[in-house]
């Protein structure tokens, strides 16, 4: 069924607000989700009504509070399908939770002389953990290059592969031009090869179904501020089995079980990587994001931008002088375009005064832009509660920066 968008528009307080006295038309979605009215008072509710810190308090306001937090994990645990509660473990965000596995994976798994694959469409966030451990250890990394529509080439990808590979480390969806990578495929590929993987799921989870276990995937991160929920928080889920044979990353209270000045003994997962006090209030914050994305429906989600792509993409091209990048055959509802001669920022600066909302830049992914040879793009990516109308105004103003600039 198609979703009620004045329904849903009603939900995201913040969409009703002028900019520039115009109605504001929110494009940035990529880099932050608007909250829905259920996250923002999820949370408002925990601190009126019963914060308090979680694990091991024996008073009221402590039970609540953790059963909440406890809750809330078994929420993301179905939301994505994992077998366990404890195979997702709450981190800062994506960026945290690679950094996470670079850190107890590398140093458990990754000698000298061993190498790492990641791809040419990465995020930094899955480019430069990975480099730093290559340096820490002598390892190297391996790019899989990818063609003019910014998909990967697979053939480049199985040749990839070594006796000394330790770890594919790929997005699920690249965040500059929106490619949906073909995860699930290239999963079975490293296993065939004896290869864990490392799913960046940042810009996937809320734009349609993840299930880690029919992907097969190792890890599978992603950030609560990509898919509606509150900032500071995210995912990293693993496979039981890795996660029990790695060391923590940071140290501290939470993540211990015995501690003296002698020796120190690790709580059970998923404690053993939660030191110190966890984002609780996020992560009720995020369940209550992963409810209102089942609830609005993800089959629904996805069809609503695929017609908001489409549409996007033929009004895009009927404007003079502009290019798209990345026309990949599968991809979310990302529109990364540049105008002739005309720089990305001053573009992004004047569409602002139309109230609306894009990103200029290189959207970290400076070798991305490299291999295209540009500097950087206007992004305008679209989610479900964004509108065709919003898509005529942009174009409106895309024509407007170019009659200032002819
Ligand atoms: N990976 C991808 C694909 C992303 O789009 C982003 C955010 N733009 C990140 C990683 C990093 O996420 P965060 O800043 O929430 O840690």
């Amino acid at each position: 069924m198609a979703l009620d968008i004045n329904k849903i528009r009603n939900d995201f307080p913040i969409l009703k607000q002028m900019v520039h006295n115009r109605p504001l038309v929110y494009f940035d979605n990529a880099a932050t989700t608007q909250k829905p009215v259920k996250v923002i008072e999820s949370m408002d509710r925990i601190y009126r009504e019963t914060n308090s810190n979680i694990h091991r308090g024996v008073h009221h306001l402590s039970d609540l509070t953790t059963r909440h937090f406890e809750e809330a994990r078994e929420t993301i645990r179905k939301f994505i399908n994992a077998r366990h509660d404890h195979e997702i473990i709450f981190t800062p965000g994506t960026t945290a939770g690679i950094n996470l596995v670079a850190f107890s994976f590398g140093e458990k798994y990754v000698r000298q002389g061993d190498e790492i694959i990641i791809s040419a469409i990465e995020h930094h966030s899955n480019i430069v953990p990975w480099q730093m451990l290559c340096e820490r250890k002598g390892a190297k990394l391996k790019i899989i290059p990818i063609n003019d529509h910014g998909e990967l080439l697979m053939d480049q990808y199985e040749m990839l592969f070594s006796s000394e590979t330790r770890l594919v480390a790929l997005t699920h969806v690249a965040n500059s031009i929106g490619t949906i990578n073909p995860v699930k495929k290239m999963i079975e590929t490293a296993h065939r090869h004896e290869v864990p993987v490392l799913i960046d799921g940042a810009q996937a989870v809320q734009h349609g179904r993840v299930d880690v276990q029919d992907l097969d995937a190792d890890f599978y991160i992603f950030s609560g501020h990509k898919m509606y929920g509150p900032t500071g928080i995210g995912v990293l889920y693993g496979k039981e089995a890795i996660l029990d044979e790695l060391p923590p990353y940071q140290t501290g209270g939470e993540m211990v079980d015995q501690v003296s000045f002698e020796k120190t003994t690790f709580n059970r997962l998923p404690f053993k990587f939660e030191a110190g006090t966890p984002n609780y209030i996020g992560g009720i914050g995020l369940a209550a994001a992963a409810d209102y994305l089942q609830e609005t429906g993800l089959d629904e989600i996805a069809a609503r931008e695929k017609d908001l792509l489409e549409y996007g993409n033929k009004r895009l091209a009927e404007i003079g002088g502009l290019h798209l990048f990345g026309e990949a055959g599968n991809k979310i509802s990302i529109m990364s375009f540049i105008l002739d001669d005309i720089h990305p920022y001053d573009a992004g600066m004047i569409i602002d005064k139309y109230g609306i909302a894009v990103r200029t830049g290189n959207h970290c992914a400076q070798p991305f832009m490299e291999r295209f040879g540009i500097r950087g793009t206007i992004r305008a990516s679209l989610v479900f509660y964004n509108t065709h109308q919003e898509i005529d105004l942009l174009c409106e103003a895309v024509e407007k920066v170019k009659q200032m600039f002819n």
